[in-house]
């Protein structure tokens, strides 16, 4: 498991029974997404039928992680106490299917550094969450994606 040298300041996601896998696999260091047994769709966000052949046999299953830049922003604006500006904000494709996607934090480079289309992978910051914790997924370059 990794975490980020600065966490910024966090919304953090209301954990429930149908998406506990996915804010607690960073405990793992696992990303995860429900995905339907019979057609290995992925399911996000996760609801308990399948969208594409309707089967409510879904269940939780880790991916690799990787994932790339399908647009960012670079946030220079105070918006919230907490997040060291400037800091970017980004969608990313995961690599198993593109048409998952995540809103995260870029980390690990300079702002400046990002591209659409970088190849990043999953770290995972954790927060507290009352009586246990959160993992939420940011995503890094991989090894030699910074240009
Ligand atoms: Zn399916």
């Amino acid at each position: 498991m990794s975490t980020t040298d600065a966490p910024p300041f966090r919304v953090l996601p209301r954990v429930t029974d149908q998406n506990r896998h996915f804010w607690e696999g960073g405990e793992h260091g696992e990303l995860r997404f429900l995905r339907c047994r019979k057609c290995a769709t992925i399911i996000h966000p996760p609801v308990g039928v399948c969208p594409r052949d309707h089967s409510t046999d879904v269940a939780p299953e880790a991916v690799s992680g990787r994932a790339s830049v399908a647009t960012y922003t670079i946030n220079h604006q105070p918006w919230m106490p907490g997040p060291d500006l400037p800091y970017v904000v980004a969608i990313v494709e995961i690599e198993e299917d593109p048409t998952v996607r995540l809103t995260t934090n870029i980390v690990g480079c300079r702002p400046e550094e990002v591209f659409i289309g970088m190849s990043v992978e999953v770290v995972f910051e954790e927060q507290p969450d009352g009586e246990g914790a959160v993992w939420i997924p940011l995503f890094r370059p991989v090894e030699g994606a910074v240009r």
